[in-house]
């Protein structure tokens, strides 16, 4: 058989998603393939008699299983999602467009995956068209296995950023066109490198096709962390350092939990995602053992003093959660406007391992600090204690009571200096020189932090800002807490 072409046809309504978020599309191959291209479009039933007005139009996403299955949480089948940014994707035996991985398409049976991201009641009806191009040569019959291994991550540890114990500077949050920003990941890491990053995450939505990409671009001098954003319709989640991709299809707290443990096995490490009204939020509960907490995303006021409320209660229940930022910018054409930019926020880690492996290590330990660009200001936390000192995501061996703290700022003159312990702010302080080493006694029930906190100055104002921002009250940057052993 030529190169032929089938059509699918269907409806989906409001009841259709109220079963299942996502719906399988059964495609058979009866012979290999040389390449498979998708093209889909949907329509509201009810928009097409006419009129916008009314509840908001249906969004359906879209992606692909090949015949090793569609089975969660394994999906060994997977190979690719696009969601809502693409109407037309190739999958190749050599080639793929970004977000799906190129390799073997043996004889079999596929799905085309629909996501049901949102529905309008008059329902949705969409319409995919596969053409298919069978294999010309002996290689499009080499077996799926090793496509699937052959497209796993390489060594991203090529170029150690700096010598060792330091500070580095990155971006745990990005996105390139193999998700839904415009720019490819050569682009985004000379951003990144243009800022003076030591570190940048690469988070592309529900797909892994970029890994192969950064392993190849590793030796340009930035250490670059293999990651995905887990991006369900209940919440997000950021994976670094998974050695494979992890599912998506989560509704419920215990397919999420399943999702948790397939990433720690994989040797990832799991944030929780912008926790905040309009993050989207995450309605899985807090319970589940993710190991940091995205607690700054984009710039300050855009819903982060709601995260930081969150934070400072789960902290307040005794949950050891660090903290870390993430700009979630989208990588962009020349002409983008908006608020999100590279390393607004910037997180820093101090570690002694520049490598992918020892940046995610001091995560997992709290060795960080947040500060609002990749200039700073910064801050360093420290409690004194009998047996030398304890830094940021560290525990004091001592029960509730007045704990002696070092705090360092750098590049913070004009901003408050506050210690919030279990909550309250216990400790203010104006920063008039730079490099200014602070040494309070506070009360500590279970943990303190450190912020920086000011009026913004009209220069600092983020390019795309709105320009009736509240100033007020900006943090500007937040340490990771200390924990007390005794409560
Ligand atoms: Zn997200
Ligand atoms: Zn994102």
């Amino acid at each position: 058989m030529g190169v032929h072409t089938i059509l699918w046809e269907g409806h989906f309504t409001p009841e259709d998603k109220a079963r299942s978020d996502y719906a399988y599309i059964p495609l058979d191959l009866p012979a290999p393939a040389q390449r498979l291209t998708v093209r889909y479009t949907y329509a509201d039933a009810a928009r097409a008699e006419g009129g916008n007005a009314g509840p908001p139009s249906s969004v359906v996403d879209i992606g692909l299983f090949d015949p090793r299955g569609t089975a969660f949480p394994e999906g060994p089948g997977f190979r690719g999602w696009s969601g809502s940014a693409r109407r037309e994707f190739t999958v190749g035996v050599e080639t793929a467009t970004p977000g799906y991985l190129p390799g073997p398409l043996p004889p079999g049976r596929y799905h085309v995956i629909l996501g049901l991201y949102r529905i309008h009641p008059a329902g949705v009806d969409v319409r995919i068209q596969v053409t298919v191009e069978p294999a010309a040569g002996d290689g499009a019959g080499r077996s799926c296995r090793e496509a699937w291994v052959s497209a796993a991550p390489l060594d991203y540890t090529k170029s150690p950023a700096q010598s060792p114990g330091q500070w580095l500077r990155g971006d745990l949050h990005t996105h390139t066109w193999h998700s839904d920003a415009e720019a490819p990941p050569a682009q985004l890491l000379q951003e990144a490198q243009a800022l003076g990053l030591h570190f940048l995450a690469v988070t592309d939505h529900n797909t892994v096709s970029h890994h192969r990409e950064l392993a190849q671009l590793a030796h340009q001098g930035l250490v670059l962390i293999p990651g995905q954003e887990v991006t369900t319709y209940y919440g997000h989640m950021n994976v670094w350092g998974a050695a494979r991709w992890c599912d998506f299809r989560c509704r419920t707290p215990q397919e999420m939990a399943q999702v948790i443990a397939q990433a720690h096995q994989a040797g990832g490490l799991c944030s929780l995602n912008h926790p905040k009204p309009g993050g989207p939020p995450w309605e899985y509960g807090f319970h589940l053992p993710v190991d940091a907490m995205e607690v700054w995303h984009t710039p300050w006021p855009f819903g982060n003093p709601q995260i930081l409320a969150t934070w400072d209660q789960l902290l307040g229940q005794g949950r050891r959660l660090p903290g870390v930022g993430g700009s979630d910018y989208h990588c962009r054409l020349p002409s983008y406007a908006g608020i999100r930019h590279l390393a607004m926020p910037t997180t820093w880690v101090w570690t002694a391992d520049p490598t992918p492996q020892g940046i995610l290590a001091a995560i997992r330990q709290g060795r960080v600090c947040i500060s609002a660009g990749p200039t700073g200001p910064r801050l360093e936390l420290e409690a004194t204690t009998p047996t030398g000192p304890v830094p940021m995501g560290g525990t004091v061996p001592q029960a509730p009571g007045r704990l002696p703290l070092t705090v360092r700022v750098l590049a913070g003159v004009g901003f408050e200096l506050r210690l919030v312990a279990d909550g309250e702010v216990v400790f203010r302080h104006p920063i008039t020189r730079e490099g200014e080493t602070v040494r309070p006694i506070v009360p500590v029930r279970r943990y303190v932090r450190a912020e920086l906190v000011g009026e913004m100055p009209a220069r600092l104002l983020p390019k795309g800002a709105p320009p009736d921002l509240d100033r007020r009250a900006w943090r500007w940057a937040l340490s990771n807490p200390i924990y007390l052993a005794g409560t």
